[in-house]
This record gives structure tokens, sequence and C-alpha cells, in this order.
């Protein structure tokens, strides 16, 4: 990506010199609808900028940011600029400012089809045509003329001409009707707040649009009254559950308003469900985005429900944190991710059905979280972002999840009460500027009682150092049994040695007589201290219980460690644990303990195949299938792959059988069942399963579990390219393009991996979904011989590296460096190669090179975790 870069340099120079007063931007999308091969112009579009500024230095230079094939005109100040001389394709240079500018740019911009900038998407069901925008960091100026960053805020105000069959949508309210031009309407738009250029959104398209309506008695008297607005496709409508997303919608309004007291401040909210979205969703103030895969075709478990109520409210929590006050540079990313990522889970666990809001988070953000922060490439939660690809790779496990553990420990810290009042505070006092963390600091010194310097150490254990912790429980017993000693050990890895002051529950647990259930029988609530020792001396005096778990109730963020007797009282009985929080988080630390090569894969494997099947949390059974599926893959002793793949299977077809008919667990141990079948009488059923030959009780075999079942089929070599193309012929839709691609790619022959290597790496032409389909079935690990196809790629993946990071659009480079790395060709031979080409790369790109040694870092570790499983006997 030569020359799209921005450093923190350039930007904070800029921010020094300039202020906005205002855009005007004119986008005409008319040609949207034209063939995209047809002719100059087909794929682009008119933008026009008009941008007033200020800047505090006269005479000073300075510039503006445009991605675009075409610039026609640029007028500053009344001068027509030569485009020849100031526009380089990514950035108009604006020689000589006054006090007071204007800035006028004509300019022909591309429709994309990398989900960057003004994405394109036509429905092969009826051939209509949706576009929508998504910028963060930095792709508005694919769109229009802009100062590119952050703490630039400005009203925007859009003007929009489209098809007349058209619907337009942006952060404002359109100001009018519609008004008619020649083959269109232009919709006007109301002028936004002051907001960065990073979060003003365009969607336009034939969309399907549900509405409703809240309203709400402010404090001083007055109505908030907050027009809602639901969208999607056409061809998806009939799937479209609004009223359950408005439910959340308001139930989030209302929270947040209660916790916040500070008005929504920007009129409308209307959500977008848009196709080959690249995220999860982006909370574009009034207009929020997301992936369309939250419209469920067909049937899908509770997990997935929460999972789309959870973003939903985490970008209701952006609307404040992030939109209405916003970080001033992206090394303070995590004050809007982490908080919108934690006040996500809380605001679920309060207001909505959805109360496993909590084990969610232990188990599925925290997994996210340490595995991310054993990474070499990890960073302090407040990082170091020197400029745009920086920022881009840091949307990631300690920005979202790290960042949110660690506010969940801050409530535990200074407790909810000052929590709360910090943000209102917080809100108030920046609304519609730009802050740091030391802006946060601040506020929380005021009001949590624990003083600016104590709030100064605890963001220098918690934001300003990497790496996680790992606390043990230590236990001394006599004779009898009777605990004499009880500490706390506290362990750091050497590359990140900072120990942290923790505030922990440590739960004692013990078998009801009656039942048989391990019960939690004493919890204490203590401050572990910054050293590698804390004393418990409230436990001492109490019979050793058959199970400790330190960190119960999940208030910190650390690795849990058992002590032996704990370790074997899971290993016997993790199934009899009562609390789901606290078997969640046993689960978790079991596969922490596989990762670091402390508990040997196969091992882990008995204690999924024993207990899996009595997890009553979906969302935890879920991630427990996922583990077990990487466990398999990448961990468990080549040796060893096939039987337990068979074993895998076995235990998942027997869960299948016994799961209540029509279930969630029935639908994800279907799926695990088909993840994992490989052996001829496993694939006939899988085949039978979807002939309609074979039953499983209450299991309906809907579309999506159709290319489930289908997928394992074509990665064992049994379903042939004709049984693939025909079951597009039953599901013609941008779903089923991108599931039968997958397929295709996942087929074990050389000619099926060879054509994803031309498609994704020799040629540019696929849009990001269909790359990432590819990618994905490149990837499916079936058995042995299959993953020997993926050994000849090594080689050329090194080879194509930098190419790829020059040529490609950042987002589609990332899927193809990380997506491509060969992961599954687990061998110390692999290894080295990574090491070479690190070693003879050390100027590549540092964003390159953090997803290389990321890849590299996997593949260690799969390799320690392969050894110590062949130890095992
Ligand atoms: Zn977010």
């Amino acid at each position: 990506m030569p020359g799209t870069n921005l450093t923190r340099d350039e930007a904070r120079e800029r921010a020094r010199i300039l202020s906005v007063d205002g855009y005007e931007v004119e986008l005409d999308l008319r040609s949207a609808v034209l063939p995209v091969a047809e002719g100059e112009g087909a794929g682009r579009f008119r933008s026009r900028t008009l941008l007033r500024f200020r800047c505090s230095e006269p005479g000073a230079d300075s510039f503006a940011d445009l991605l675009a094939p075409e610039v026609h005109s640029v007028v500053l100040n009344g001068t027509a600029l030569d485009p020849a001389l100031v526009f380089d394709g990514t950035r108009i240079a604006l020689p000589g400012l006054a006090e007071e500018n204007e800035l006028v740019v004509e300019a022909s911009c591309a429709y994309s089809r990398t989900g960057e900038g003004l994405h394109r998407f036509t429905d092969p069901v009826d051939g209509e045509t949706y576009l929508y925008t998504q910028y963060e960091p930095a792709d508005a100026r694919r769109v229009f003329t802009t100062f590119e960053q952050p703490d630039l805020k400005a009203p925007f105000s859009f003007t929009v001409t489209a098809p007349s069959h058209w619907q337009v949508f942006s952060n404002s309210p359109a100001g009018g009707d519609p008004v008619a031009v020649e083959s269109g309407l232009t919709w006007q738009f109301a002028p936004t707040p002051r907001i960065s250029s990073y979060i003003t959104a365009v969607v336009a398209g034939p969309y399907h649009v549900a509405r409703d309506h809240y309203t709400r008695a402010l404090p001083d008297g007055r109505r908030l009254e907050i027009p809602l607005g639901a969208l999607c496709r056409a061809s998806l409508a009939q799937y479209f559950d609004s009223d359950e997303i408005f439910t959340v919608t308001k139930q989030g309004l209302d929270f947040f308003h209660e916790e916040f007291d500070y008005p929504y401040p920007f009129g409308k909210y209307d959500q977008a469900f848009v196709p080959e979205y690249n995220l999860g969703a982006m909370e574009n103030p009034g207009l929020v985005t997301f992936r369309e895969e939250y419209v469920f075709r067909s049937k899908v478990t509770e997990a997935a429900y929460e999972g789309r109520a959870n973003v939903i409210l985490h970008e209701m929590a952006h609307m404040w944190f992030g939109d209405l006050v916003t970080m001033q540079w992206w090394d303070d990313l995590w004050l809007k991710e982490s908080f919108a990522d934690f006040m996500g889970a809380f605001a679920q666990v309060e207001v909505t059905k959805y109360q496993a809001g909590w084990i969610t988070f232990a188990n599925r953000r925290k997994t996210w979280a340490y595995r991310q922060d054993q990474l070499p490439t990890t960073h302090p939660i407040t990082a170091d972002i020197r400029d745009l690809e920086d920022a881009k790779l840091n949307f990631d496990g300690i920005t979202y999840a790290k960042g949110a553990s660690v506010l969940k420990q801050l409530v535990a810290y200074v407790g909810r009460d000052a929590f709360f009042e910090g943000a209102r505070h917080y809100f108030k006092r920046h609304a519609f500027g730009n802050t740091t963390l030391a802006d946060l600091l601040a506020v929380l010194a005021e009001t949590s009682g624990r003083g600016a310097d104590a709030m100064a150490e605890w963001s220098r254990a918690w934001l300003e150092t990497a790496g996680v912790n790992a606390l043990t429980p230590q236990l001394v017993t006599d004779s009898s049994g009777t605990i004499t000693g009880f500490a706390v050990l506290q362990e750091a890895a050497a590359e990140n040695p900072t120990l942290r002051p923790h505030r922990i529950a440590v739960g004692l647990f013990d078998r009801d007589p009656d039942s048989g259930a391990l019960v939690r029988t004493r919890r204490v609530e203590l401050d572990v201290v910054a050293g590698a020792r804390t004393e418990v001396p409230e436990l001492v005096g109490l019979a050793r219980p058959a199970l400790v778990l330190v960190n119960d109730e999940d208030l910190t963020y650390c690795k849990i460690r058992f002590d032996e007797a704990s370790l074997a009282t899971l290993r016997e009985s993790l199934g009899e644990l009562e609390d789901p929080l606290a078997r969640a988080l046993s689960w978790s630390a079991l596969w922490n303990l596989t990762r670091d090569g402390l508990m040997p894969a196969r091992d882990y494997l008995e204690i999924v195949l024993r207990f899996a099947g009595r997890e009553s949390d979906i969302g935890v059974l879920q991630s427990l299938h996922q583990q077990a599926r990487t466990a398999l893959d990448l961990y468990v002793a080549p040796e060893a792959r096939e039987e337990w793949a068979g074993r895998l299977a076995e235990g998942a077809l027997g869960e299948l059988r016994a799961a209540a008919p029509g279930g969630d667990h029935q639908l994800a141990w279907a799926r695990f069942f088909a993840q994992t079948a490989r052996s001829e009488a496993d694939l006939q059923l899988v085949g039978g399963l979807l002939a309609g030959t074979a039953r499983v009780d209450g299991l309906s075999v809907d579309q999506e579990l159709r290319w489930t079942l289908l997928h394992t089929l074509a990665a064992a070599g049994v379903a042939d390219e004709a049984a693939l193309d025909a079951e597009l012929a039953r599901d013609d839709t941008a779903s089923g393009k991108r599931l039968l691609t997958a397929c295709l790619a996942a087929r074990p022959t050389a000619e099926a991996k060879a054509e994803v290597w031309r498609q994704v790496v020799d040629s540019d032409q696929l849009p990001n979904a269909l790359v990432e389909a590819q990618i994905s079935g490149f990837q499916a690990a079936a058995g042995g011989a299959a993953r020997e196809l993926l050994a000849p790629y090594a080689e050329p993946y090194f080879e194509v590296l930098e190419k790829i990071w020059s040529e490609r659009s950042i987002e589609i480079a990332l899927r193809i460096v990380s997506g491509l790395f060969p992961r599954l060709v687990t061998t110390e031979a692999t290894l080295e190669r990574t090491d070479l080409w690190l070693r003879e790369h050390e100027a590549a790109a540092p964003a390159l090179r953090r997803l290389v040694l990321e890849g590299r870092d996997d593949l260690a570790r799969a390799l320690r975790a392969q050894r110590r499983d062949a130890a095992r006997g």
C-alpha cells in the first residue's frame, strides 16, 4: 500500500494547525446499477467535497486525504489547482493556507469489492445492487476528500443521488423527501453533530426496512424521541426478526440512559445488516452497520442470539464511548473498544434475557485475550500506534477482550458506582471532543476515592504493561487434611515480567453429600499483592476441599492454575461442578494448560469426551467443540491424530443420539459430528443425513446444516463437483455461493488447492467474502492425506508475502497473510523456514512482520504441545 499510510506525527502536526468547520459531501451513486464491465465509469461514482477549515498558521502548507482513481478539479480558496500537480493518488497538497479556507474537490472514486470504502454487492437472488460504507480506521478517503484522523472532528452534510427505487441512509435523518432528478432521486441529509470522519456512513440500495420507535422522559422534563430502523437485503426479509432486534435495542437504550445520564445525541438509530462485511459491526452514529450473517437463515443456537444481542449493545455503548467522546489517535483505541466490549456484556446481563453474558465473557472473550497476550507481538492495552498500518492490526484481542477484562477488574477495584460516576463525568466534560488515557484516569481518580497516585499505579500495572499473570493456589495441610497454610502464587512470563495487584475471589468446592454435586462451600475475596506470594490466612484451619478455584467469579484477568488435588478432582468430576461460571472457568483453565503444553492434548480431549455432554451452557459447549478440533488438528501427537479423530467422532455421535430432540445441544453435536467424521461408516451417515435416508429424531437438516454436511463430504473427497453444484441450485444465494466456494476449496486434491492459490494469490479479482471462503476451505483439515497437499504451499507462501503486502488492500492482505500461513504443516522445517524469512526481512513492514511472527508463535506452540502429547505415552 505505497503512500496510503499516515503517521501519528503527520496527524499531530495537521491537528496542531488545522480545525474544521464542516464538510458538504455530494455523492452520485446512479452508476452503481450499471453492469460492472460496461465501459469507463461503471466501476466509479462521482464525489464532490466542499471542506471549510481554519489554519492557525496562515501561509503554512498541509494536505487532505483522498484515494481515488481520478481527480477532476481542486479549487482552494477560489484558485483552481492542477490535479496533476497537487494530487498523488492518495493525498491532495494544500499549499499556502489562509486563516479561513474553502477547498472544493471533484473526483471519481471507485466502488469497493473488499469491504473498504463504498462496497458494492449484487444479490444473485434478484439482481439488485446494495451499497454501504465502512471506513475505520481510514477509508472515508476512498469516498470523499477528508482529513482522515479522529481528532479533526466536524459536522458532515451528505447529499446522495441514487437510483429511484432505492432507499438511502446516512448518520442523520433526511432533511425532507428526496428530489427527482434524471433516472434517480437526490437525498439531502441533515448536518451531523461534530464527529470524526471514520464513523460517517452511507447505506444505499433497495433495502428492506422495519421501523419502530423509542421514547423516554428525560430528567429535565423533556421527552427524548428516537426513531428506530432495521435494514437488510430484500431477499433476506423473510428471515429478518426485527422485533427481537428492536427489543434488545430498547433495553439497551434504557440501560445506557440510566447509567450514563447523557441523552443519546444523534437523533435516530438505524441498524443495517449488510452483505460481505469484514467485521462484526461498526458504530456509525445513527446508522450502525452489522454483518448480515446476524440475520439467521437456518436454525442457530441460543448462543448466536446472545452473541448478536451483545454486538447490538457493544455498538450502542460506542454512541457514548467512541462517537460522542473519541480517542485522539489510535494509541487509545482501547478507550472506546475496551469500554464497548465491557459495557456490551454488562448491559446484556443487566437488562436482556441473555443471562449467560459473564459466562460467555469468561469463556470466549478471555480466551481470545489470553491467546493474544502470550504472542510475542502482544502490547500494552494503551498501544504505541505509529501509523495506520499499526492501527489496522490493533483491532485485536488486547484492545477488545483484555481491555474489557481489565475494566471488569477495575469495577471490582473501585466499585460499580464509582465506575459509572466516572463515566458520567467523562461524557459531560469531553462531549464532542477527543481524549487520551489521562482524561479517563482523571475522572476515575475523582470518583473512585482511590486518588490520582493509586489510579496511576493501577494504570501502569494494567494498561501500560503487557502480559498475563498465572495464579496458583498453594496449600499446606496436616495429617488430618486440615489447611495449615494457604497462599496464592503469582507468576509472569519472562518476556513480560510485571506482577500486578489483583482483586480476586477464592472459591472452595466440595461434594454435596446428598446430590454428589461439587458445590461452593466457602468464598473469600482478597487483594493479591503485586508480588510472587500472597498469604490467605482466612482459609487456615478449614478442611482441604476437593477443588480450589482462584479467580472464582472471574473478577480479575489471569490464567488460573490448580494444585494437584484440585486438578485430579476436575479430571474425575468436572461435569459435577454445579455453578456454570465456575465450570466455564475450569474449562478455560484446562484449555490454557493444554495450549501451554502443561497438559497433554489427549488428556484434555479425554475430559471433553467425558464431560462435554453434560455441559448445559450452549456457548461453552460450542467453544469446547472448537477447542477440541484445534487440539486434534494442532496439539495431538501426529501419530495419534487419526485414532483420536475417530474417538471424537464416536463421542460426538453418541451425544448427538442422546441429546434432546430439536434442541440447541443436538444441533451443536450434529455439527461437531460432521466436523470430525472421517471413517467410512461416519461419512455414510453424514451422506445419509443429507439425502434424508438417515435421521436423528428431532434434527432438522436445514440449509446451513446441509452445507456443513456437504463440507465434510467434500473435504473427504466423497462429494464431487456435480453434487456441490446441485446444492447451489437449491440455494442459489450469496450465502450459497460462499459456502459452495469453501466446499470446492476443501476438496482433497492437488487441483483444488492449486485453484485456490490461483484465485486468491495469483489473481486479485475475488471480493473479500470469497477470499475468506477460499482460504477457509483451503485450510480445512481433514485426514492425513489432505494435510499433505498443503505442504507444497509453505515455500510459495513465504515467496509471495511482500508482493501481497504491497499490492493488495490492507484488509485482503491481512486475510491472505494470516489465513494462508502454513499452520497445518506442523514441522520443524516450517518453523525454520519462517525464521529464515524473518531474518531476511528485518526491514519489511512492521505490520507484515507482526502477522508472520504470530503465525510462527502458533506453530512453535503446536510443536511444543505435540511433543508434550507424544511424551504422554
Ligand atoms: Zn467496537
